[in-house]
């Protein structure tokens, strides 16, 4: 049997590189050859660091790591019913038990069976050049995507697509966006692909301000303090019609509540940490709604990957550096500091 490398992370903000065995697919599963694995705040938040994640964040240690992994099929189990050999596919990136009432809605990311298994966190994920994965968890990448834009797909893109179902955005609409991390900038680049005529960001990291500039996805990026009274200021005095926080921040989020207007949804993402409002002043009076949204469902993905090539963009324009594997110890680095947009690694 040959033999692999991948990076692992001990919980130490460090990554070991590891020789592990080349996995063969049993039934109902497939051999990715890894093209691209992009890194998540998420594994900053709950492994890189120290293993703080529990239950369904819970990593186990010594599985390899990375939970966006987007490649291409070269070994078929026996039994396949969809997927084959030489398919572009990205990996949602839980591995639900496929039976639970959670799992039948596609949302596997919500299953709760003691089956349930996240790649890069309770089985071995995308950050090798090569990863097991079970069939029903494929969604095909359309030929006009690349492996970086697919390896985006399942995790911040899905995540901040979900929550735009749920808000909705249409071309009436300013959409303020709390916290420029991929996610957030990802939840621009959709707010426009959607048609929002108003693009605000709110961001104090001056190398996040500076791409989204960059990038073309703000009109208006505002420093935290006075953000509510500066988004006010160019929105008629109102404020936004939606808010998204990816800031994960007790300050952002407030900033989106408070700089929602009346009859205004508001959408959190962005994980952990805690929120501080006046309930009565700040939301049941202005008639808002808070939604919480946690990454999205199998048919979402699809349908996302669909529109993705029909408004023509591509979630790799948000990738800042590119790293080899074994170069993933200076790709977490970089991700855990925050100057960057979003990172990943890249194989052959
Ligand atoms: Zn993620
Ligand atoms: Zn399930």
């Amino acid at each position: 049997m040959s033999k692999m490398k991948g990076a692992i992370l001990p919980g130490n903000s460090t990554v070991e590189i590891k020789e592990f065995d080349i996995p063969t697919p049993g039934p109902g599963q497939v051999l990715i050859q890894t093209k691209a694995s992009t890194i998540c705040g998420s594994d900053i938040r709950c492994i890189y660091r120290e293993h703080t994640g529990k239950g369904a964040e819970g990593y186990i240690p010594g599985m390899i790591a990375g939970h966006e992994p987007c490649g291409i099929i070269v070994e078929e189990g026996p039994g396949l019913k969809r997927f084959k050999k030489g398919d572009r596919v990205i990996v949602y990136h839980i591995s639900g038990c496929g039976l639970c009432y959670d799992c039948r809605k596609g949302y596997y990311i919500s299953c709760k069976s003691e089956h349930r298994r996240a790649y890069g966190w309770q089985r071995d994920g995308g950050m090798a050049p090569y990863i097991l994965a079970d069939e029903k968890d494929l969604i095909f990448l359309p030929d006009e995507l690349t492996y970086k834009d697919g390896a985006q797909v399942a995790c911040g893109f899905g995540t901040v697509y979900e929550a735009f179902e749920k808000i909705g955005v249409n071309g009436n609409d300013a959409v303020l966006v709390t916290g420029l991390g991929p996610v957030g900038l990802a939840a621009l680049m959709i707010a426009k692909a959607l048609g929002a005529n108003k693009l605000i960001g709110v961001e104090m990291n001056p190398y996040r301000i500076e791409l989204a500039k960059k990038l073309g996805l703000v009109d208006y990026v505002f420093e935290p303090e006075n953000a509510v009274e500066e988004i006010k200021k160019v929105t008629g005095g109102h404020g936004v019609e939606r808010a998204i926080d990816a800031s994960a921040s007790v300050g952002g989020r407030r900033i989106a509540i408070q700089a929602t207007r009346e009859w205004g949804k508001i959408a959190f993402v962005g994980e952990g940490g805690s929120c501080t409002f006046l309930p009565s002043e700040e939301l049941l009076h202005g008639q808002k709604t808070i939604y919480g949204s946690w990454v999205t469902s199998l048919w979402k993905m699809e349908d996302l990957v669909e529109r993705l090539v029909r408004w023509g963009i591509h979630p790799e324009d948000l990738i800042t550096h590119e790293f080899l594997l074994e170069e993933a110890d200076e790709a977490y680095r970089l991700m855990a500091g925050g100057d960057c947009g979003k990172v990943a690694v890249v194989f052959d």
